[in-house]
């Protein structure tokens, strides 16, 4: 390999390895929460990564760069469209542009380093990947290798390529095959670079060429209820049938049969679902009298029976609950499928009530924040989404910071604007949050105690642009280390509950931060050890409706199940704030919850070091009040729950004052 091409492979490392969705620490419960960690651990920055792309942006492109065509063609008769997880075959050709590839330059061929697919390898015939290159070109010399997870490249010696002139890259041509990613897409991108003229930098072909991912057989059927509703209103159950990845199945034919409160709730006792549904359908019932309701779901299809249960719906006077997931990608930077599928999914696949798309700002195979029109195109399909009073559709995006963490920007308004954390005008929390304080905007700092990078948390949240935290989502929780499935690559000190600590007033949310296209369902994949629903208590189904809860805090986390919770210490509701003299006067705690399926127990969190478990002896609803005694002011008391199955959620605290 010539010296331009291990230059071009260092950025390319740094781009791939942080990405890794892998957890690789999982501590055990019981773990003592971690005190306050000395100054020198809160810094977090991952300068490695930060440096290599400001030296990216820097680096001058050649006019050679990124020039040419590529496209796919069937290898050995094999179909171009293949189903997610298994394996396949394809001939992808290059053909040079006007000004050719120089001798010394190179063609790079990268399948999504997001996922599964195999790494294309020159090396091993028999192995899955085994890839071989060719061209017709007299006197070109081709030498390939593998220069990184999923990354194969192809040098050019003996003389330029030119205009016109073809490389054949034959991918997964050995008996294994290549294997595909577990996620279904359409134009699932096989991506062409060109270092055109030999320097070391190259350029990405933004119309690389795609196959389809398609989904499985049915193997999964989810039931989603309404959760909360008044006696007498329309209440909806959403069914869907997932493959074993949790893809949506897509079309076939299957009789759904409902029982348990289904009569009750004045839905059909069964319903057929035909090619044209799409393996999802909606009903609409009614909210009978006062009571929690669950109902019962079979899925009869040709060749098995999938069942499911739903989760609760109350019926009663308390506060309307919204699901959202406030954080999700698209293969627009690093996930997969499209924007129109993800808020598709959302709605009529999940049954979210509120979604937000927030791809990376400067992340992934193509950076939004360098193509204008990939982030209109984000969020025009979020305005498309929008139904008020039916669905909330926001358009926001990941601002991915290398040296301060990672937080999402929702935008509730008319304007939309993308500020990159690469941007030196925008590349501090600070910054960022001056830059928003015009807009109808919220942050939330996500992941913040690891996976990819945690929260350095010297930079307090503004109370007014970041009123909650992202408590857990596909990365695992990131409440305290005394919590199940904790984050990968965990950060003592970065907690949840150490932000707390330092007297912050932070509400909770869970998000999916899916990457898999399945917004709201993260969780039902294989892949991921948690997902995140954030728990909306809202007064309408608006964008203003869902920016007031969260400015109040009147929200909470679940790791994916729709587990129903209530909280309050003394008059102070979740979110809330109470003196320490009132509280400890006449301040009882009250709480109730509806588990999604058998409670295993349930704990009050006070303050950063003590801990309250309440056994629940498998029973599905569960409420208990007590009197807690000596809360100072500073303190904070909130409420975390434990499924049997694992599920968790999180209440919002409240806050001793
Ligand atoms: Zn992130
Ligand atoms: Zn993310």
């Amino acid at each position: 390999m010539s010296r331009a091409l291990r230059t071009s492979l260092l950025c390319a490392c740094a781009v791939i390895a942080a990405c890794d969705d892998t957890p690789d620490v999982a501590p055990t419960p019981g773990t003592p929460a971690p005190s306050e960690s000395p100054r020198d651990e809160q810094d977090i920055a991952r300068r490695d990564i930060h440096d290599a792309f400001k030296l990216a942006q820097r680096a001058t492109k050649h006019a050679s760069d990124g020039g040419g065509r590529a496209w796919v063609e069937s290898l050995d008769g094999a179909p171009l469209a293949v189903t997610a997880g298994t394996t396949g075959r394809w001939r992808i050709v290059y053909e040079a542009g006007e000004l050719g590839v120089a001798r010394g330059g190179a063609v790079y061929f990268q399948v999504s380093p997001f996922f599964e697919w195999s790494t294309p390898q020159v090396e091993a015939p028999d192995a899955a990947g085994f890839t071989r290159i060719a061209t017709e070109a007299e006197g070109v010399e081709l030498s390939a290798k593998t220069l990184d997870q999923q990354l194969l490249g192809i040098e050019l010696g003996g003389r330029e390529l030119r205009a016109g002139e073809r490389i054949t890259i034959d991918y997964g041509c050995g008996p294994a095959g290549a294997r595909v990613d577990p996620y279904a897409e359409p134009n699932s991108r096989f991506w062409i670079a060109v270092d055109g003229d030999g320097d070391g930098v190259r350029k990405v072909l933004a119309d690389s060429p795609g196959i389809d991912v398609l989904p499985g057989p049915p193997a999964m059927l989810v039931a989603t209820l309404t959760s909360s509703a008044r006696a007498g209103e329309e209440v909806r159950l959403t069914l869907a049938l997932l493959d074993a990845r949790a893809n949506a199945a897509g079309a076939c034919a299957a009789t759904l049969e409902l029982t348990g409160a289904a009569s009750e709730l004045e839905l059909p006792s069964s319903v057929v679902l035909g090619a044209d549904d799409r393996g999802r359908k909606t009903l609409v019932g009614r909210a009978p009298a006062d009571g929690v309701y669950r109902v019962q779901a079979r899925a009869v299809l040709a060749e098995r029976t999938l069942v499911a249960d739903s989760n609760p719906l109350s019926v009663g006077p308390g506060p309307r609950v919204f699901w959202a997931d406030f954080h999700g990608h698209t293969a627009v930077s690093d996930g997969s499928g499209t924007a129109n599928d993800y808020f598709d999914f959302a709605r009529n696949v999940a049954a979210l009530d509120i979604a937000a798309l927030t791809d990376h700002d400067h992340w992934g195979m193509l950076f939004v924040d360098e193509q204008p029109e990939l982030w209109r195109a984000q969020v025009d399909s979020a305005r498309r989404a929008h139904e008020p009073g039916r669905f909330v559709a926001l358009p926001g995006y990941e601002w991915t910071s290398w040296l301060t963490g990672h937080r999402h920007v929702l935008y509730f308004g008319e304007q939309a604007p993308l500020f990159s954390s690469m941007d030196e005008r925008y590349e501090s929390p600070e910054q960022l949050r001056e830059t928003l304080r015009d807009q109808h905007a919220l942050i939330v700092p996500h992941h913040p105690a690891g996976g990819p990078i945690a929260i350095d948390w010297r930079h307090a949240p503004d109370p007014e642009l970041e009123p909650v935290v992202e408590m857990c989502s596909a990365h695992g929780t990131s409440e305290a280390l005394d919590c199940a499935r904790v984050i990968h690559s965990p950060r003592p000190g970065h907690f949840a509950r150490d932000a707390l600590a330092r007297g912050y007033r932070l509400g909770f949310v869970g998000s999916g931060d899916g990457h898999d296209g399945h917004p709201g369902l993260a969780w039902k994949g294989p892949h991921y050890p948690t997902g995140g629903l954030a728990a909306i208590l809202a007064d309408e189904l608006t964008s203003d409706g869902v920016y007031r809860a969260l400015r109040a805090r009147r929200c909470y986390a679940t790791s994916g199940p729709r587990i129903l919770l209530r909280f309050a210490l003394g008059r102070a509701r979740m979110g809330e704030a109470i003196p320490a003299a009132e509280v400890n006067r006449e301040g009882n705690l009250y709480l109730q919850v509806v588990g999604a399926s058998a409670l295993e127990r349930i704990e009050v969190v006070v303050g950063a070091s003590e801990l309250l478990s309440i056994p629940c002896r498998n029973e599905l609803e569960f409420s208990a009040s007590a009197t807690l005694s000596d809360l100072k002011p500073g303190e904070f008391v909130y409420v975390r729950v434990l499924q049997l199955d694992g599920g968790m959620a999180w209440s919002s605290p409240v806050f001793v004052e």
